[in-house]
């Protein structure tokens, strides 16, 4: 049987990927599944909450701007065996008024899947078919024994007839603050982890890491994440650097001329938000690094 694949909320259960470990350790390995090449997403609110939560506009928004984005270009070294990344596209939101009640477990969003899908609410799947479940406030989606908020706070999966899916809780608890404060960033940080696994590792069985079945997003669920927009993209935190001049009389040394030292500093701790860039074309987003093989490193 083959496991859900989670993010793991970190100030729950925090797992340190040193700069070290992440420039030597990892890479991801093609298993010969297959990939989604260009992804249709659909996005379904789970709740009558959410006909009046902004966040329901603005994750729409989010996706309709991430299927085209550099975060979708930067997954193309993963295209295999004939199948190419490329961009989405975002083709339907969907509301089910329908209130989930408390707790709701990853087999009950099948069902709920295969009867919007039945019923025509949502789109028929396809090869590049992709569907979202964003949960409300409150309710709980569980995995056997492991619980949202808890153990994670997103996972993909598909089902047995080849449905891949996400299932997002709502991000307003405390397991699962990515970008404390902003319940629009930390719900985007997930999201496009999932977005990014659930493409290059759709049925669980096309690119992970060997060492410890990871995937994409797990490589670099402890990275701070960065900021995107149709500008460009803002690493966050950012490391200034800073040059301090040295006047002759205060080196003790060999009596040498002025020394420059460059000092870079980095902000300690849990960086803030960071600024948006510079953005004509609108909005900027907040999304989680992912892991690139061809750069060994969180990018
Ligand atoms: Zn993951």
């Amino acid at each position: 049987m083959t496991e859900p694949r989670q993010i793991v909320g970190s100030s729950k259960k925090p797992r340190r990927i040193t700069a070290a470990a992440e420039a030597g350790a990892h890479a991801l390995t093609y298993h010969g599944g297959r990939l989604i090449q260009n992804a249709e997403v659909t996005t379904i609110y789970f709740g009558p909450q959410w006909k009046s939560d902004l966040l329901k506009v603005q994750l729409d928004m989010f996706f309709d701007f991430v299927l085209t984005s550099s975060l979708i270009d930067q997954l193309a070294e993963y295209s295999s065996n004939g199948m190419t990344i490329g961009h989405g596209s975002h083709v339907a939101s969907f509301v089910l008024e329908t209130d989930p009640g408390p707790t709701v477990d990853n087999a009950q969003v099948q069902d709920l899947l295969g009867q919007l899908i039945a019923g025509g609410s949502v789109p028929a799947p396809n090869a590049n078919s992709l569907y979202f479940v964003f949960l409300p406030s409150g309710t709980t989606v569980t995995l056997g024994q492991d619980a949202s908020c808890q153990q994670f706070c997103g996972f993909h999966d598909v089902t047995p007839d080849g449905i891949v899916y996400a299932v997002d809780p709502y991000d307003d608890c405390a397991g699962c603050q990515f970008a404390p404060g902003d319940l629009l960033a930390s719900t985007t940080v997930v999201a496009s982890h999932e977005l990014c696994e659930a493409i290059t590792d759709p049925e669980l069985d096309a690119w992970f890491d060997d060492a410890n079945g990871e995937e994409i997003g797990d490589l670099c669920e402890t990275a701070p994440p960065k900021v995107i927009s149709a500008a460009g993209t803002l690493d966050a935190p950012v490391a200034v650097t800073y040059s301090v001049g040295v006047s002759p009389s205060s080196i003790v040394a060999d009596g040498t001329t002025p020394v420059t030292l460059a000092v870079t500093l980095t902000p300690a701790g849990t960086p803030p938000p960071p600024p948006p860039p510079p953005s004509p074309g609108g909005q900027a987003w907040t999304v989680q690094k992912e892991w690139s093989n061809a750069k060994g490193a969180c990018v």
